[in-house]
């Protein structure tokens, strides 16, 4: 522990000079945030030109017919419009917010409210809640009307659309009473600590975190997810069993097989897997069930469980800890900085003792230039996890030895269900090197395709 602290000690004099010299933060956070922004757009006009494309590549040309590619262009093209005007309106209204103090105010609103119900500043937990809740309601008010687009004009348009204006505003309500019920709490323990641990917080935190993902891990799937949508059990027959004798051929340790009303906001698909290490669950979206065939079904398990068998949740989830191990090992020289607050137009009473819920929302701001690389780096990682769990199902009959019979088409099945997810959610089928790098956390389809041939070519030869 001493050696950490001294190492943390270490990083905090490099960064001293925040503390005292008059930086403007303003200044750099607008120029970094827009600097992102225009290179967003930018990968957004390179993708732009490929919705024009007239034929699919070649790998697909015989698994599209026509008309679901136009519609399927067509539909990207749209999408990225939007994208291209939403991410340009959200940079401005973020930076008009920033520009003129909105951080400030919310602050002092916050205060003023207290106030009225007979609680001073000295209660600054109290007050930190109320900041924050301000600052998340307020900032998601101009997105509104977007989201709204999107859902009811754009996703609507294509055939995808299934949220009645009804259930658009009971999810916006649980949303933002779900995010005060769970994150009031859980921001008055992470500023407790910082009360009470003082600058040596660090390890505090961290394991204070950990145990809240912990914790999130069974909540979410009994008493989050059920607010949304209906899980109900999967009922019996084919698929059941297939996928049931997968998981105890591979020791997966299924607790429960759920099909979820995933059609009820949107006919977009997909099948994922959750839980602690020995009681896991199993999740098919309906509209999953109702395009692919069980044993495509199955394949799509197969993937799944190949990303639970080499581990990638838990090293993902290693990964984030270090990402947020390196941002707190950063931020105590953020803590006491009344510059970085008089740079947001803080009032000089408030910058002198800075509120740490204040130093650490500005802090993760200048952090966004370096958020930008390290989300490119997510991402790369992600694919390679992408490819070793398609080629565990590929290898799977291999894996399994006698008890894999009937398996070694598992891969040309994988392909063929990504192919009918793919077709049916109209997604992109051309898509440019540089923007796929930034954005995507999954290689394209037709490199998915052809690797999967790759692997089982491989396969057949060492055979
Ligand atoms: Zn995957």
């Amino acid at each position: 522990m001493d050696l950490l602290h001294t190492q943390l000690d270490n990083i905090q004099r490099k960064l001293a000079f925040v503390a005292v010299e008059n930086i403007d933060w303003k200044f750099y956070v607008q120029t970094f945030s827009w600097a992102v922004s225009i290179f967003e757009s930018y990968l957004l006009i390179r993708q732009y030109p490929l919705y024009s494309k007239t034929s699919p590549p070649e790998v697909l040309a015989k698994h599209f017919d026509k008309g679901v590619f136009e519609k399927s262009q067509a539909y990207g093209k749209d999408k990225a419009k939007f994208a291209l005007f939403s991410g340009l309106y959200k940079q401005l209204t973020d930076s008009l917010m920033l520009q003129y103090g909105f951080y400030a105010w919310s602050w002092s609103v916050a205060g003023r409210l207290l106030t009225k119900v007979g609680y001073g500043s000295e209660y600054q937990i109290l007050q930190s809640i109320g900041f924050v809740f301000i600052l998340f309601v307020i900032s998601s008010l101009p997105g509104l009307p977007l989201q709204i687009y999107g859902t009811f004009v754009l996703e609507e348009k294509h055939g995808f659309n299934k949220t009645t204006p009804a259930l658009f505003i009971s999810d916006l309500l649980k949303g933002w009473g779900l995010a005060f019920v769970l994150g009031a709490p859980f921001l008055a323990v992470f500023l407790y600590i910082f009360q009470w641990a003082g600058d040596r917080f660090v390890p505090w935190l961290m394991a204070f975190m950990i145990s809240f993902q912990l914790v999130m891990v069974i909540l979410y799937p009994t008493v989050i997810q059920p607010l949304f949508n209906k899980l109900s059990p999967l009922a019996e027959g084919e698929l059941r069993t297939r996928i049931e004798g997968l998981a105890s051929k591979l020791k997966f340790p299924l607790k429960h097989l759920y099909e979820i009303d995933g059609s009820k906001r949107s006919s977009h698909s997909n099948a994922y897997f959750f839980g602690l290490p020995w009681s896991k669950h199993i999740v098919i979206f309906d509209t999953l069930i109702q395009q692919s065939k069980p044993e495509e079904v199955e394949a799509v398990l197969a993937h799944e469980l190949g990303h639970w068998y080499y581990l990638h949740p838990t090293k993902l989830m290693a990964i984030s800890q270090l990402h947020i191990f390196a941002i707190l090992a950063l931020f105590p020289a953020f803590l006491h900085a009344p510059p970085l607050l008089r740079a947001f137009d803080f009032p000089k009473a408030v910058a002198a003792q800075p509120p740490t819920i204040v130093a650490f929302l500005l802090f993760q701001m200048i952090l966004t230039p370096l958020e930008a690389v390290v989300s490119i780096g997510m991402n790369a990682v992600s694919r390679h996890f992408e490819w070793e769990a398609d080629r565990f199902a590929v290898e799977l009959q291999d894996k399994l030895g006698e008890e894999g019979k009937g398996m070694s088409d598992m891969g040309e099945r994988l392909g063929r269900a990504l192919i009918t997810l793919h077709v049916k959610n109209l997604s992109t089928v051309w898509v440019d090197w540089l923007y796929s790098a930034y954005h995507h956390s999954h290689p394209t389809l037709t490199e998915r395709l052809k690797a999967l041939e790759g692997f089982q070519t491989k396969k057949a030869k060492t055979q």
